[in-house]
């Protein structure tokens, strides 16, 4: 049996193929999980009773349950048990050009970035490609709208789950399904290099963030291990590969620690960094969380460190704040509710 909101479209027409079925079906199918948001099989009115019969052999509804929900102002946060138990938390934010969501790809994370909270604990494994379909259909439901933009930036490491996350991006971008536009999703990446030379061959215009947190190898092997399997030349040239294939301007994205990464010597190395590439440059104010020692850098030195970039004629722009209220800004997810995790880990 296959969780149907991990079924890309095209997979689902082979499948009514397989049955003799027109592949139409599949439209239908598609129009009663996503646009009908169905909660059982029967509920089907246009598809035959041994038809659908068929169906509920192969198939079920759904994995995810959404335990609690936290909600601010122009955020909420959305904790979701799995089938087997596990705990995964997504975000949701209201900007003034839309409402997106930020979802989780793993169950823990392996990737061991030195200030990021979700990564404290180990990847306990992959999240599927209908578990994360679901995390946006569960969201839609709750706020009873249409979600217009997905950021794969919650929990986990997209590239250590190439095959589901891609997967997943076809099946929420397709017009009878979700329709998030492509141009309205992103990827975020701490840099593995040979996936991101893969995803320059990924058919789908959707954009690719990098997290970088660091001009020079010896800071950004200190603070994100996975800087010494991948060091930055090598990300670099991965990263000049996607632009050259896909034309699409990359976005880095580096956090601002307190006398880590915020000096002026730093924002010049990363100008050089970054000289050759079309890209946009986003600070983003670290978000302090009750188990990492990290601090945020002060103002005037993020705006100092904005200064310079802006200054060497880059595309910056400094993060707006969201969610830090209730725990749901980057790299706090599963920090302050101790008390409410205790009873899931
Ligand atoms: N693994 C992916 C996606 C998840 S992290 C990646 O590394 O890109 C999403 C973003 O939040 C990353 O840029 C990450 O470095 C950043 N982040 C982690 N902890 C943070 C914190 N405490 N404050 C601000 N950003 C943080």
């Amino acid at each position: 049996m296959e969780n149907i909101y991990g079924v890309t479209y095209e997979k689902l027409e082979e499948y009514f193929l397989s049955l003799n079925e027109k592949k139409f079906k599949a439209n239908q199918l598609y129009t009663w999980l996503y646009d009908k948001k169905i909660k059982s099989f029967d509920e089907i009115t246009d598809i035959k009773k041994p038809v659908i019969e068929k169906i509920k052999e192969s198939f079920y509804l759904g994995d995810i349950k959404l335990v609690n929900v936290e909600r601010d102002k122009l955020v909420n946060k959305y904790l979701f048990e799995l089938e087997d138990g596990e705990h995964v938390e997504s975000v949701l934010m209201r900007h003034d050009y839309g409402t997106s969501v930020c979802v989780s790809s793993q169950v823990g994370c392996n990737m061991g970035c030195k200030f990021c909270e979700s990564g404290r604990r180990k990847k306990v494994r992959n999240l599927t490609k209908g578990e994360m379909t679901e995390q946006i259909l569960k969201i839609e439901n709750d706020i009873n709208e249409k979600v217009t933009h997905v950021v794969i930036m919650g929990i986990g490491e997209p590239f250590d789950n190439y095959e589901n996350v891609t997967d997943f991006i076809k099946i929420i971008n397709h017009p009878k399904s979700l329709a998030i536009g492509s141009r309205h999703i992103t990827l975020s990446t701490c840099g593995i290099a040979p996936k991101i030379r893969e995803f320059a061959h990924f058919p789908y215009q959707v954009n690719l963030a990098l997290s970088l947190h660091a001009p020079n190898d010896e800071l950004r092997n200190k603070i994100m291990p996975i800087n010494k399997a991948y060091p930055l030349k090598e990300v670099i040239d991965a990263l000049k590969y996607y632009y050259n294939e896909t034309n699409r301007r990359i976005t880095f994205e580096y956090i601002m620690l307190d006398n880590i990464n915020d000096s002026a010597k730093e924002a010049q190395e990363l100008c050089k960094l970054l000289k050759e590439l079309n890209c946009y440059i986003n600070l983003i104010p670290y978000n302090e969380t009750n188990n990492i020692d990290f601090k945020r850098s002060k103002k005037e030195k993020i705006l100092e460190f904005y200064d310079i970039i802006k200054k060497n004629n880059m595309n910056v722009t400094i993060r707006k704040e969201f969610g830090s209220n209730i725990s749901a800004a980057c790299g706090q997810l599963r920090s302050k509710k101790e008390d409410l995790w205790k009873h899931f880990i």
